[in-house]
């Protein structure tokens, strides 16, 4: 990267919990070169080569998985916050670093491709992925990985995860 990956990511402590050094991402957008450079590295591994489409979580996930779809020219879907969906769902819920949710994804969206790669800003504890992971795993498709552009490494997600991951910063 031209510049160093992490210099564009912001501590945020506290928020949005007392306890949580929230990482915001959000300024690698600011810098359109390092944002190109860094989804061309993400479209590089194996897994995105392998996986038929990419699912993306919301709502930082949409920002890079989106931009490795149009890079890749892989189909995109979506596992979303509750109430953001229409149609016939599949939802499951999970535990946050900070606080429990939940994600659906179309039905008639998982019915058309059989391997994922997830993407995701940020792995934490692992508990989102595993929820995407879990519903696309019951309908019997394939996960190729996981692709973040932050890992938490100190909380150990990896060894919850029966996929291979791949992270642009391990912090
Ligand atoms: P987890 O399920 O614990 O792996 O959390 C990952 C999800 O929560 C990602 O979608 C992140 O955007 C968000 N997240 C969790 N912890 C943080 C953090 N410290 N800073 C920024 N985002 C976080």
């Amino acid at each position: 990267m031209t510049t160093n990956l992490k210099k564009l990511i912001r501590d945020y402590p506290d928020f949005p919990k007392k306890g949580i050094i929230f990482k915001d991402i959000l300024p690698i957008l600011q810098r359109p070169e390092d944002f190109s450079e860094l989804i061309k590295k993400m479209s590089k591994n194996q897994m995105c080569l392998e996986a038929e489409a990419i699912i993306s979580i919301d709502a930082r996930g949409f920002i890079f998985g989106t931009a490795l779809s149009f890079f890749t020219s892989k189909p995109m879907i979506v596992a979303r916050k509750p109430g953001k969906l229409p149609g016939d769902l599949i939802s499951k819920s999970y535990l946050l670093e900070y606080g429990e949710n939940s994600l659906s994804i179309q039905k008639e969206s998982l019915k058309k491709y059989n391997s994922y790669l997830i993407v995701d800003d940020l792995l934490a504890t692992g508990g989102t992925v595993l929820c995407v992971a879990e519903i696309i795993k019951e309908q019997k498709k394939e996960v190729t990985g996981l692709s973040v552009v932050v890992e938490l490494a100190g909380l150990n997600a990896r060894k919850k995860l029966t996929f291979p991951v791949d992270s642009q910063l391990t912090l």
